[in-house]
């Protein structure tokens, strides 16, 4: 019955990255042709923004379907960490394009080529179309990770919702540009090139930390909850490695010695529930291994 769930959790998941991929693709490509035809660096940086975001969606879609692929012979523990290197690769792909932008930049700035960008119907147009459709995904995102319990859909709404504030701006330096005033769409442009850095950055830092085994936070609540059922006297050599798609922990269990075979693994499946129930918010897959051991006073583990 779980095991349906977490299939028809994953379908769910998928339909929103579908959709929100082809408005990321649609509004990329509107901004980067207006951009160029009207000449706003910052439209065109900011539909640039967008390309990425679509395929940050890719990698997200690949990663549901690859978590969802149990483990095989050459990998044991399964494939959740190919999100992990699909991401590091994105976040390579955002340093490039963030340069190439800042290279584009610094001809305009360094040469003085001032670009004229011409205001228009279509530029306005286009940047109102975009903010609407940012407007449309983060909320859509944003109800959908709240009720599938999801930090991927929710950590994506946010991100939409900060593209939202920069295509603020975007309207603002075309607006500019009906009074002649070019210099905003530059510093617009320069906002979004360190945007696009930032993003870079941390997805960087999160994906190195997932790579390194970086110990996700454990409630102490947890540990008490299990250390109160019955016959279990303690619980210790605790670890716990991975983030909000899979998480594999381990840890020892002292029992009273003389329990059956039959009662011990009943109380290690008990604990098991206690674990994954505490962190199903947190994370989609859980995989727990307890080690079971007979009560004694000094217990030392060899
Ligand atoms: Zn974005
Ligand atoms: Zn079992
Ligand atoms: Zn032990």
């Amino acid at each position: 019955m779980v095991k349906s769930f977490l299939k028809k959790r994953e379908a769910e998941i998928r339909k929103v990255l579908v959709y929100t991929l082809g408005l990321n693709l649609f509004v990329a490509l509107i901004k980067i042709i207006a951009g160029h035809e009207f000449h706003f660096l910052s439209l065109s940086s900011s539909g640039l923004e967008s390309l990425f975001d679509g395929s940050s969606n890719i990698v997200s879609l690949i990663a549901i379907t690859l978590a969802a692929k149990p483990g095989d012979k050459k990998h044991n523990y399964g494939h959740h960490k190919h999100e992990t290197l699909g991401s590091i690769f994105i976040s390579g792909l955002l340093f490039t394009s963030a340069l190439q932008l800042a290279f584009e930049y610094k001809e305009v700035i360094l040469e003085n080529k001032i670009i004229t960008g011409e205001f228009g119907v279509i530029p306005v147009a286009t940047i109102l179309i975009s903010m609407a459709v940012s407007f449309f995904v983060s909320t859509y995102e944003k109800r959908e990770g709240e009720r599938l319990k999801s930090s991927l859909l929710l950590a994506d709404s946010a991100h939409t919702y900060g593209d939202l504030i920069l295509s603020v701006g975007v309207l603002f330096s075309i607006i500019c540009s009906y009074f002649g005033w070019y210099w905003p769409d530059i510093i617009i442009g320069i906002c979004i090139i360190l945007f696009l850095i930032y993003m870079a950055v941390s997805i960087l830092r999160q994906n190195l930390d997932d790579l390194l085994d970086s110990s996700p936070e454990m409630q102490e609540q947890v540990l008490k909850e299990i250390e109160s059922l019955p016959d279990v006297y303690n619980v210790h050599h605790f670890r716990a490695r991975g983030n909000a798609n899979w998480m594999q922990v381990d840890f020892h269990m002292l029992l009273t010695p003389d329990l059956s075979l039959v009662e011990a693994h009943e109380l290690s499946h008990k604990a098991e529930d206690i674990l994954k129930d505490h962190l199903r918010d947190y994370c989609n897959h859980v995989d727990v291994t307890i080690h079971i051991e007979p009560y004694e006073k000094e217990h030392v583990d060899p």
